[in-house]
């Protein structure tokens, strides 16, 4: 038998399938979609099986695999041909794409030192014997095991090993070794809620007309998650199972919570969370179709589950789903809606600030839009306060304006709940005034300057226009330029010092590092064991605690001024999913958002939670500009040692590309906003396209030629999310 083999090596250079022969004694358990060990030049490598290429050995030159990885296929037939889809629209390697799509545990390598777990366990023979002649000991442990389909070796750890052995020898009893997950999920599921006309509107919508996508746009704590539960409980009924995906760990917890509630053991989660050891064994259930309902973070897309009827992909605006490195700089919306045709199945995107890109393909018509429009509690959405810092900073030392201050007491005072958020989104790479909030714009691009340090200039990263850093703002003429931010434990201190009785918990990068804090912290909030809730961007979103009546922004602008054509986008989204934490329960809620910019329309629309106003607005913008949903974008990175030799290439890849392509706006080379990294100086070259055929063409001969290159490297991102 002759198969052609992907070898796992992630060089350029090997992408490509190989030959080899298959010995005698592993022909029947070749299969497609398993992985192999073979021998490649003075390597043993690991690689897939790809294609069974003849029955016979017909060619004496081939070298021989040398035994197979695994029983069973790793990869099937679906994400075979998803992986070859994936290598077209990212241009990584086709091994790359594969390796994606699995648990770390099975790959090269890594795979030794993560192992199944078993325990040994003992269950009855079926054969006849005089269970009076035992002696007592023995007819014990028969007594015990009697009950039971089978018995754990710990359950008998009291009992004598010596009769144990004897019921062995006698065939009384049997041994067996039995694979055990690592993690532990309860049978139990509880009652469900019973929905509203406009949850079940929107349930039936969905599977009364299958394979759609859809856009269920519902402002926060309008019952999204209950409506998704409802939905794939119907397609369990006629035996399908589900995809959900949630965008980050910190939403993990809560939604796993909720769905082991309701549907106990057939949920399987994946997310960073884990260990190695817990997804791998999260994903044999998966393979085994011990769990039906996957949840989990952007990876689980690649779940490998048969039959599915559902895929939703919850807070769909998340950046959280595009891959940035390494490549596939795939984005897990893209495949859920290839599986989505593959399966023949539903997919539902949910926001309440959907992307612009959802909300334009709604708008057409491409997707269809579903709205809910009301909180299931029939109450309002919290009123939104805007303070101007501006005015503010001339009454008060710290980084809070009065009002705020007087709102956290009034809360405190009557036992409710406070989440104050500081917004750490792009911090310090822009030059902002710290008087008046002041930032310096490209003059072309729209875009917020990057400071430059090393040349000290500013400058655009998208164009690469620059101009001198100044020491006087310009706008409001004091010597305070140069706004470095603010950290939480700062801002902790500071309200300790404020309200020297409260309860505050403290959520950032620091203190949620260890393992099961995060959840730990939520658990705690939720019980009401602290007043305050200070974090980053992690208490923004998902999070759903009833006695939380206000909510804190302490610097809504830093956001603003990330250069990225999508920070208002961006911004707006965070303001509106912070906003939404508060009043979700019984009690009226109140949002207070401190601002430099108090008349951008980012923060603007926030203030009347009117996403279609801020929609509306954003749209004629990118339209003018030439953004996204108007035109994609491919962001090409090419890096290396040598500033001169890479600003060299970059400019001939340039000239290339402008050869080569029509309609095509091609932009820099300009230097990353991150300009030079241990070393490594980097440059950008952006492309705005309507029509992408040309370019993959093109793209794949750049990145052909410089593969070999160990002095350059070249990257494309295909619709990147970030424009570092
Ligand atoms: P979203 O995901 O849209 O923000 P959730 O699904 O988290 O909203 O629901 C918000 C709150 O309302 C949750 O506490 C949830 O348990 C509750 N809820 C949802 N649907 C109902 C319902 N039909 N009846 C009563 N409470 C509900
Ligand atoms: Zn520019």
């Amino acid at each position: 038998m002759v198969v052609g083999v992907l070898v796992e090596l992630s060089n350029k250079n090997v992408d490509k399938i190989f030959e080899y022969c298959v010995p005698h004694n592993l022909i029947d358990k070749i299969k497609i979609g398993i992985r192999v060990i073979i021998p490649f030049g003075k390597m043993t490598l690991e690689g897939f099986v790809l294609e069974i290429k003849s029955e016979k050995n017909i060619d004496k030159e081939l070298k021989y695999i040398i035994d197979i990885v695994d029983e069973e296929v790793v990869l099937n037939s679906e994400l075979l041909e998803l992986g070859k889809i994936i290598k077209r629209k990212t241009l990584a390697t086709l091994i790359r794409c594969y390796q994606v799509m699995l648990p770390k545990a099975l790959k090269a390598k890594r795979g030794s030192s993560i192992n199944k777990k078993f325990d040994t366990i003992y269950k009855l023979n079926n054969i006849n014997y005089d269970y009076d002649k035992l002696n007592e000991k023995q007819k014990s442990i028969i007594d015990i095991v009697k009950n039971k389909t089978e018995v754990i070796k710990k359950e008998l750890e009291n009992i004598s090993s010596s009769s144990l052995k004897t019921l062995l020898k006698k065939n009384i009893l049997l041994e067996e070794k039995k694979e055990h997950y690592r993690l532990k999920y309860s049978k139990f599921a509880s009652v469900k809620m019973q929905l509203t006309d406009d949850q079940w509107k929107v349930v039936n919508k969905v599977i009364n007309n299958k394979n759609k996508v859809y856009l269920l746009h519902g402002v926060t704590g309008s019952g999204k998650t209950e409506v998704y539960m409802e939905i794939i409980e119907y397609y369990l009924s006629l035996g399908k199972t589900s995809i959900v995906l949630v965008p980050e760990i910190s939403l993990t917890p809560q939604m796993v919570n909720r769905f082991q509630q309701r549907f106990g053991d057939n949920i399987a989660a994946i997310h960073s969370a884990l260990s190695d050891g817990e997804k791998y064994d999260e994903w044999r259930r998966i393979c085994r179709g011990e769990a039906n309902i996957v949840i989990g973070a952007r990876s689980a897309i690649f779940a490998p589950l048969n039959n599915i009827g559902v895929i939703i992909i919850d807070e769909e605006h998340s950046d959280s789903y595009k891959q940035n490195d390494p490549n596939p700089r795939y984005n897990a919306k893209d495949i859920a809606l290839l599986r989505g045709e593959y399966h023949n199945c539903s997919v539902i995107l949910g926001s309440a600030t959907p992307s612009l890109e959802t909300m334009a393909r709604a708008n057409k018509g491409v997707y269809k839009l579903l709205s809910l429009t009301n909180r299931v509690n029939g109450k309002d959405l919290p009123e939104v306060n805007i303070v101007d810092m501006n005015e503010e900073m001339k009454r008060v030392k710290g980084h809070f304006s009065n009002i705020l201050i007087e709102n956290i007491n009034t809360c405190l005072e009557k036992d409710e709940q406070i989440i104050i958020l500081l917004n750490r989104r792009g911090y310090s790479s822009f030059v902002s005034c710290k008087n008046c909030g002041f930032t310096f714009k490209c003059p072309n691009c729209d875009i917020t300057l990057t400071f430059h340090k090393s040349s000290n200039t500013m400058r655009c990263h998208y164009c690469g226009y620059g101009e001198k850093i100044y020491t006087e703002c310009p706008s409001c003429k004091e010597n305070s330029l140069n706004n470095l931010g603010v950290g939480t434990q700062k801002i902790e201190e500071e309200l300790q010092n404020l309200f020297s009785k409260a309860k505050i918990l403290r959520m950032d990068y620091d203190t949620t590092s260890k393992k099961g804090m995060h959840e730990k912290m939520i658990k705690s909030f939720k019980k009401q064991e602290y007043n305050i809730l200070l974090g980053t961007q992690m208490v923004a979103k998902g999070l759903d605690f009833s006695n939380v009546t206000l909510v804190g922004v302490i610097n809504a602008d830093t956001s603003l001024n990330i250069p990225d054509f999508r920070s208002s986008e961006n911004t707006f989204s965070l303001l509106s999913q912070v906003a939404g934490r508060s009043g979700r329960g019984d009690k009226a809620g109140k949002v207070i958002i401190q601002t430099f910019n108090k008349d951008h329309y980012a923060i603007e629309f926030t203030k009347t939670h009117n996403y279609l106003g801020f929609y509306n607005k954003e749209m004629i913008i990118r339209k003018q500009l030439k953004y996204p949903p108007f035109y994609y974008l491919c962001l090409i990175k090419i890096s290396g040692k040598n500033n001169q030799y890479i600003l060299n290439e970059a400019s001939k890849i340039k000239r290339s590309l402008e050869r080569n392509l029509t309609n095509t706006i091609i932009l820099g080379p300009s230097t990353a906003s991150i300009f030079k990294v241990n070393n490594i100086f980097r440059y950008n070259i952006i492309l705005k396209y309507k029509n992408g055929k040309e370019i993959y063409l093109i793209l794949e001969k750049i990145l052909e030629h410089y593969k070999a290159n160990c002095k350059l490297k070249v990257d494309v991102d295909f619709n990147p999310s970030q424009m570092l």
